[in-house]
């Protein structure tokens, strides 16, 4: 079905941070599958321990224990503040099953059953991005994602990204009449909606907040969690700990998994509440965990944060020989957003001169191109990617 605008490549191989194309031809990926490929393209650890697996078993039933899921589970609470662990296969899957955390914490904890005329709420932030199904594009706060399938789930709000007077003004409007908010659900980085890191005091108020009305406060670290924004988790670059983190994309370097992670204080699920066929599966959990465990050997974590440093200077360099048409650099890690001035080119079509350049890159909204290369990228690659990006540039002037 045309659910794509798609750009006319075929990619057929890759290796390291390269693909290539149907006809031949080499492109250096930053987009990774858009964050999803976190040690690159066939990568001789995964592909190991991938036909490893497959030679053992490839997927049994969540009706029996399953090792590697538990494996993955314990690995994944000793490396963060969490202590239990859901999987499914997709962002948006991890983000229903955050939602329907939400609602059980509102009534187990507020005391709050949802009815048709009173929904419990989930504040979001308007320009996020939380997924396609109908409750996580509900969550989504772009109206343009919402066009043509109205009626959207009940219960949600939105207020502006790093407002935090009007997040304030929005919690106390909803919480006039006696509790209301399920939860707050926030991206510490905003990947989609145009790359915007998020502001410590505006995510430590809102955890103020939260913790004052026993509100869930839940990340959405499907595009910046395991390791890309240089640290393993975003929210510590912000220095704020929420209840639930969703987690999905790079997670398993390209095999689907996603994982919704809670603090015990808030595992409100039980036996029959959730559930998925594949979620958890031993073949996706041992991509998982080879994909965690590379971060450790191979100190994936410094890697990003040097990498972070040089792809900033050298598209600080590229804002600065072309003032007329580039206006800054934002992100953390190798989710980094090159903003345009709107004077030039606009970010598709940037991403389509890039691409016939021999660079891939993606949008992040009409004005910002996003760099979200392999996490294993080196220091040459980069510079080579930012050369590529400038003759892009200059064949559009
Ligand atoms: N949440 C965030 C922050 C995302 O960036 C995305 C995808 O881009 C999603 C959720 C949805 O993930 P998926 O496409 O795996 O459903």
């Amino acid at each position: 079905m045309e659910t794509y605008a798609r750009l006319p490549v075929s990619l057929c191989r890759g290796r390291g941070v390269w693909v290539w194309d149907s006809e031949g031809r080499r492109y250096l990926d930053c987009v990774a599958g858009i964050a999803v490929c976190s040690l690159g393209h066939s990568n001789g650890r995964l592909r190991r321990a991938l036909t490893r697996q497959l030679g053992r078993l490839q997927h049994v039933s969540n009706l029996y224990r399953i090792p590697e899921q538990e494996q993955l589970a314990a690995t994944i609470t000793a490396r963060s503040c969490f202590d239990r662990v859901f999987f499914c296969n997709s962002g948006a899957e991890a983000n229903e099953a955050a939602i329907k955390l939400a609602r059980k914490h509102a009534q187990v904890v507020r005391g709050l059953v949802g009815t048709v005329e009173r929904p419990p709420l989930i504040l979001t932030a308007e320009a996020s991005f939380h997924g396609r199904t109908l409750a996580t594009v509900t969550a989504t706060g772009q109206p343009k994602y919402h066009q043509g399938f109205t009626p959207m789930v009940q219960g949600f709000r939105y207020f502006p990204y790093n407002d935090t007077a009007a997040f304030e003004a929005l919690l106390e409007a909803s919480e006039a009449e006696g509790p209301r908010v399920a939860a707050v659900l926030l991206e510490p980085l905003q990947g989609e909606g145009g790359v915007h890191p998020g502001e410590r005091a505006f995510f430590q108020r809102v955890r103020q907040l939260c913790d004052a009305h026993q509100i869930l406060l839940i990340f959405d670290e499907v595009q910046i969690g395991v390791g890309r924004s240089g640290r393993l988790w975003g929210y510590e670059r912000l220095g704020v700990e929420p209840d639930a983190i969703t987690l999905a994309k790079g997670l398993g370097g390209g095999i689907p998994i996603g994982a919704l992670a809670v603090k015990r204080a808030v595992d409100h699920f039980r036996p029959g509440d959730h559930a998925s066929t594949f979620g958890g599966n031993p073949f996706a959990c041992r991509a998982a965990l080879t994909v965690l465990a590379e971060i450790e050997r191979r100190q994936l974590l410094q890697h990003v944060q040097a990498m972070e440093a040089l792809l900033c200077q050298e598209l600080s360099a590229l804002v600065q020989r072309h003032q007329h048409q580039l206006t800054g650099v934002r992100g953390w890690g190798l989710l980094q957003g090159l903003v345009l001035s709107g004077n030039g080119p606009s970010a598709p079509e940037l991403v389509k001169a890039a691409l016939a350049q021999g660079l891939l890159v993606v949008p992040a909204g009409p004005t910002v191109v996003r760099f979200v290369p392999p996490l294993t990228i080196r220091p040459r690659e980069l510079h080579q990617a930012v050369s590529l990006l400038e003759r892009a540039l200059l064949s559009l002037a």
